[in-house]
């Protein structure tokens, strides 16, 4: 079997009740996105040649194929929690035996906030240390029980913490039946030295109902922009047939593969552009029988899906057309309409704009219809 370098060993067994009840909260979805999905996103998992997951398999299905499409090409198993989180951890660590990683960096879902800096000195103490275990101390003033000023210095202890995997694979294995509230005080008990290195603030503990103000506050919005332009040839041996954005209009028709829809097709590839995907000719080769004809809608519906799999929102659309005729502003209000539908965004968001060539070139000649779409997606639903 192949020698595998670093494993990640996400802990989500946890059933929050001081939280609330209900579903745990790392399985609650915040713009679409769940704790673990968010921690994932945020983490270059390449670093990584496997990924396990301690989770209820029923709570965590519905996920799993976003998850799939995080990871890439690291690999991923489930495994069940335990009665306790130190079982829990254990299990996960028996799971990755086969796999033979040096290091394992243990995490709990309920700090989605780790950043990927941290990931990565984490490993990087690794490289030359048996531990690696990120903590944070606070300024303020302590006192202990009877009021009394405690002016030894505190660590607040957090996670990923990061082990040689043989080295807490043994710590778990001599301490099976205890229930330590971390893997890094199982190292610990056996008198060994730990190696701290400086964790964040940000990376706060998700534990009660009020703390989530915390994580809509710290998580980073990322927004990423997209262009897209095409152009089609008129058919002046046609009367009617054209369609914009999905809007007959009683014009001669535009000559294509498809349906010919430069509003949809420039609609298209500005989102596969802003998800750093390939052009629409790519995915919708225009030399497949299968697409003789077809109805763009369907293009649009799969750009669609693929901003749903990433987990992307449109923030903005901007399509521009560029003709002689037909006039576009006689039809933009329903073409509005039927994009706001088949992309479920708000109309408010999306703009038809249109211009002539001046009778400049071929487009001012009337031989062809052009679209230009910018768009603008975010990680949070903005509207
Ligand atoms: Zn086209």
């Amino acid at each position: 079997m192949k020698i595998m370098k670093n494993a990640l060993l996400l802990l989500a067994g946890g059933k929050g009740k001081r939280y609330g009840g209900g579903l745990p909260k790392q399985y609650r979805q915040i713009n679409n996105q769940n704790f673990i999905e968010y921690f994932l996103s945020n983490v270059s998992l390449s670093q990584f040649s496997i990924v396990v997951i301690v989770s209820d398999l029923n709570l965590l299905k519905k996920d799993i194929k976003k998850i799939k499409i995080l990871l890439n090409n690291t690999k991923l198993e489930i495994v069940k929690p335990g009665k306790n989180r130190q079982s829990s951890s254990f299990n996960g660590l028996k799971k990755l035996k086969n796999y033979e990683p040096k290091n394992v960096l243990i995490h709990d879902a309920a700090r989605p906030l780790c950043s990927n800096n941290l990931i990565k000195k984490i490993i990087k103490t690794l490289s030359k240390y048996d531990t690696a275990i990120p903590y944070v101390e606070f300024n303020d003033r302590k006192i202990n029980s009877s009021n009394k000023e405690y002016n030894e210095n505190i660590k607040f202890i957090q996670t990923p913490q990061g082990f040689r995997y043989n080295l807490i694979y043994r710590a778990h294995l001599k301490n099976k039946d205890k229930n330590f509230k971390d893997d890094s005080s199982l190292i610990t008990e056996d008198n060994k030295k730990i190696k701290f290195i400086k964790g964040e603030k940000s990376n706060l503990k998700i534990t009660y109902k009020e703390d989530i103000v915390f994580f809509k506050q710290f998580k980073q919005t990322i927004f990423r922009s997209g262009i897209g332009f095409d152009i089609h040839k008129i058919d002046y041996n046609t009367k009617k047939g054209l369609k914009l954005c999905g809007v007959n209009i009683p014009h001669p028709k535009l000559i294509g593969h498809s349906d010919a829809d430069v509003g949809y097709h420039s609609i298209c590839d500005s989102i596969f552009g802003a998800l750093s995907m390939k052009d629409i000719g790519y995915y919708f080769p225009n030399n497949e029988k299968k697409w003789e004809n077809a109805n763009s809608k369907k293009f649009i519906i799969y750009a669609k899906q693929k901003l749903t799999e990433k987990n992307f929102f449109i923030v903005n659309l901007d399509i521009n057309f560029i003709c002689e005729k037909p006039n576009i502003n006689k039809y933009s209000s329903k073409m509005i309409n039927e994009i706001s539908k088949l992309l479920d965004i708000p109309k408010k968001i999306i703009s038809i704009k249109a211009t002539t060539n001046e009778k400049l070139g071929f487009i001012g000649d009337g031989e062809g219809i052009a679209a230009e779409t910018i768009v603008q997606i975010s990680n949070e639903k903005l509207y």
